[in-house]
This record gives C-alpha cells, sequence and structure tokens, in this order.
C-alpha cells in the first residue's frame, strides 16, 4: 500500500527510539511525499537498541556506535529532525503539537495532518530513591554508560528488582566479575512474567554463579552519608547493607504525560482501537506507550518487548494509510515474543500468560532445561524456554494461527 500522494500533508513522529525510528523508515520505504516531523526526545542520541544496554555493553562486547539503528540521513523523505526536543501538549481540536526545545526551552507549535506517538516508557525511580550519587536506573545509552564508569573501582554491588532489566543486570555485571546482591521482591526472580518452573530456574543461575538473593525483600531506605560514600539500604526486615553501586531494576511508567488534558485515553498508556488507532483516528500510536484491545487473547493490552514496538509501528502506518485510502484497517494481532540473555543463556517467551489456568513443564536437550506451556480453558496462551528457538518459534506459530483463524478463541 502506498502512503505517497498529498506533497502537503504533514506528518509528526513523537519519540526517537525504535517506534518512532521505524515509523519513520515505513514512511520512506513506502514513498511518503509529504513532510515528516521526527521530535526524537531528551535523549539527543540518535536511535540506537536498547536491549543491548543491559547486555553486550554494559559487558564491555559492543561500543554505543555498534548499537545504533540503522542512519536517518538514507531516507529519502523530507524529514526534519528535533533532537533535545519533546512533545509537550497537544491540542487535539487544531491538530497541533507543542514542541519544546530541552536546551534552550525555545518552543513552537507544529500543526500535522497525521501523529505517531511512540513515546515508549521511562524507568520508575521512587522520589525517595532519586538523585542519590552511587544509586542508578537504567532505561537510556546515558544510564547505562554512568553505570558502566563506576565499574572500574570494582564497587560492591546490589541491584533492585528482578524483572527483565534487574535479572540481566545482575547477570551481566557477574560477568564483569562484580559482586552482586540481587533483592527480589517476590519468591523468585522474574516470577511474574515467567511462573515459578522458570522463576525457579533462574534463580538457581544466579546462585551458581555467585549472586547473593535476598527473596521477598523489599527496600524501604535508601542513604548515603556524603557523595563519596557508599550507600547504605535497609530492608523491611529492618537489616541493612551497604553497596558502592546500586542498580534500580524497578520497571517502568509510560511518557505520555504530555497527553494530559486531551481527552485521550491515557488509563494504561494511551488507549487505542484494535488498529491502534486512538479516539482521534489521525493519531495513532506505537510500541511500549500503546494500549490495545490483542484480538487473539480478547483483551486490552501493552506490551513492553522489542519486536512488539517495531510490529506495531509498521502496522500503525498501515492503519493510517488504509484509512486515508477508505478501506478498514486490520487489528494488530501479532503474538508478543521476547528474549532475555542470562550467563550464556537464552531465555525466549511467546504469547500472553495472563490468567492462564494450567502449566504443562517438559525437560529440553541434554541440559534438561525447562520448557514450560501456559494453557487458559485447555488452550495454549503462551510458551517460554531456555535456549529452545526453534521450539519457541513454532508455538508462536502455532498460537498465531490458531488465534487468527477462529478469531478470539482465547478470549473469555
Ligand atoms: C535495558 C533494557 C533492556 C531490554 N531488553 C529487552 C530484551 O532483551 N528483549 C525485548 O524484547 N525487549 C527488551 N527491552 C524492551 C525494548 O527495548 C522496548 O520494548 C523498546 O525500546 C520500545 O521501544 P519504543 O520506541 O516503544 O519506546 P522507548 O524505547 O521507550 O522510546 C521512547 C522514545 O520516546 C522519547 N520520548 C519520550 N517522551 C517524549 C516526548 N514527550 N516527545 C518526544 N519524544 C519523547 C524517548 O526519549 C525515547 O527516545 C529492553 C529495554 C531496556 C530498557
Amino acid at each position: 500500500m502506498s502512503v505517497a500522494g498529498d506533497t502537503s500533508q504533514t506528518i509528526v513522529v513523537a519519540g526517537g527510539s525504535l517506534a518512532g525510528h521505524t515509523v519513520v523508515a515505513e514512511l520512506d520505504r513506502r514513498g511518503f511525499t509529504g513532510d515528516v516531523v521526527w521530535v526524537r526526545g531528551p535523549e539527543g542520541t540518535a536511535p540506537y537498541s536498547r536491549p543491548a544496554l543491559s547486555k553486550e555493553l554494559i559487558q564491555g562486547k559492543v561500543t554505543r556506535d555498534a548499537i545504533r539503528l540503522p542512519i536517518p540521513e538514507r531516507y529519502g523523505l523530507r524529514l526534519r529532525v528535533l533532537d533535545h526536543a519533546v512533545c509537550a501538549r497537544l491540542d487535539p481540536d487544531a491538530d497541533r503539537v507543542l514542541v519544546t526545545r530541552t536546551a534552550d526551552s525555545g518552543e513552537e507549535w507544529i500543526a500535522f495532518d497525521a501523529l505517531f506517538v511512540c513515546t515508549g516508557m521511562r524507568a520508575r525511580v521512587p522520589a525517595a530513591f532519586a538523585g542519590l550519587p552511587g544509586v542508578h536506573c537504567l532505561r537510556t545509552l546515558a544510564d547505562a554508560e554512568r553505570i558502566k564508569e563506576r565499574l572500574a573501582g570494582r564497587p560492591r554491588t546490589v541491584v533492585v528488582g528482578a524483572g527483565l532489566v534487574g535479572s540481566e543486570m545482575a547477570a551481566s555485571l557477574r560477568s564483569c566479575g562484580l559482586p552482586v546482591e540481587l533483592v527480589v521482591q517476590g519468591r523468585l526472580p522474574m516470577e511474574p512474567v515467567f511462573g515459578a518452573e522458570l522463576g525457579r530456574f533462574c534463580l538457581d543461575r544466579h546462585h551458581a554463579h555467585g549472586v547473593t538473593a535476598r527473596l521477598r525483600t523489599t527496600v524501604t531506605g535508601l542513604t548515603a552519608a556524603g557523595p563519596h560514600d557508599p550507600v547504605v539500604l535497609t530492608y523491611d526486615d529492618g537489616e541493612q547493607t551497604s553497596a558502592e553501586l546500586v542498580v534500580l531494576g524497578l520497571g517502568a511508567v509510560t511518557s505520555c504525560d504530555w497527553l494530559d488534558g486531551s481527552g485521550l485515553d491515557l488509563s494504561d498508556g494511551l488507549g487505542c482501537d484494535a488498529a491502534l488507532r486512538t479516539a482521534r483516528p489521525n493519531i495513532l500510536a506505537a510500541g511500549d506507550v500503546a494500549n490495545w484491545r490483542h484480538p487473539v487473547f480478547g483483551r486490552r493490552m501493552r506490551v513492553e518487548h522489542w519486536s512488539n514496538a517495531s510490529a506495531q509501528a509498521r502496522h500503525a502506518v498501515e492503519s493510517w494509510s488504509a484509512g486515508r485510502e477508505g478501506r478498514e484497517p486490520a487489528p494488530f494481532a501479532d503474538v508478543p515474543y521476547f528474549w532475555s540473555d542470562q550467563y550464556g543463556l537464552k531465555y525466549q517467551m511467546v504469547g500472553h500468560a495472563h490468567g492462564h489456568d494450567e502449566v504443562r513443564v517438559e525437560r529440553t536437550g541434554a541440559d534438561g532445561y525447562p520448557f514450560v506451556t501456559y494453557f487458559r480453558e485447555g488452550r495454549v496462551v503462551a510458551a517460554a524456554g531456555v535456549n529452545t528457538p526453534r521450539a519457541v518459534m513454532r508455538m508462536k506459530a502455532r498460537i498465531q494461527s490458531e488465534g487468527t483463524t477462529t478469531q478470539g478463541v482465547y478470549a473469555r
């Protein structure tokens, strides 16, 4: 499908990471002949691969240049790139956004025919933990480089939170030879995502590599006497520990506060229909920020995974294009997929395990790693394994085809 045509059209793309980058690339691929204004956010860096931050970059296996996404200059678009600039407000009735420059607070209103919201997420840092020297979160390249600078001093390290980023950081910091304590709020690392079987497997790997795991523990306070003193962590059982480096892996919050007052649905990210259009059909969303109703699983969701951001970005452009051509856009129905690399093992998961009522565990390969299949009402809704890419992808295809050949088979 083409989106070429009216040269007087202007598209604004908000967000300079994977989803925004893919929207721009897709407009280029389709030969869009209007203007594209790409507001890339406060970071001031060309788009890069975030997954590498907690893996190869921290481990020193790649440089910042190696993780860049393809260079925008190759686009044949009429493209204006705004770095160190954010969309600060939306005026939906006039179809325009207020863009502010972070360096000098300059601002301008930009009118659009279509707006793609790809503003993703930022790290969740409780106010009480913010700004302490030695305490870092990890969402951006700058965050990763700040952490990396601290590694030369071989700091005692505590990673707080054992989701994907926390677990990967514990593994990467161990591979750098640092002493690592991992604070797990629940029973097991990554259990909310993977369930108990793979959570147990993940914990065993941390133990085998010398990580000290504190289970069912919440950090209640972080303090430091001075900028060069160790950070003291206080836990909910009253115990304390100290560290020169604390990495917070406490999840992320959606970056859509700039849409406050716009009348759009902001109850969890930016609410869209099944084709990724908001209540204003010329405003669409893609990536971590987008909340839509998944036709296979029959429920609304947001997906915070790499492959989802690029697939949704392409789909959002197609939905907008369909609208202009008077076609009904298709729902976005890709089955979610993510991977995580820890201690040389590749964890992979497909589907949406939420609400599963049965789990089957098989042992795979010579090492007997667990392969977990999650069922709801007798149907497969998700699967996860370790170093089993073919089996995981077979499951993805199966969930995709069963779900799309019989719409909503997993719906309640
Ligand atoms: C450390 C780490 C490791 C990860 N590892 C994996 C992995 O192994 N596997 C996996 O599947 N996924 C992984 N992910 C998740 C994956 O990186 C995200 O799903 C992906 O980056 C989402 O892309 P996005 O473009 O939707 O949002 P984001 O990457 O969050 O980008 C949003 C962009 O919008 C910009 N922005 C914010 N506000 C504004 C505004 N008001 N105006 C303009 N721009 C704005 C931001 O600066 C940013 O550039 C990882 C994430 C992190 C942080």
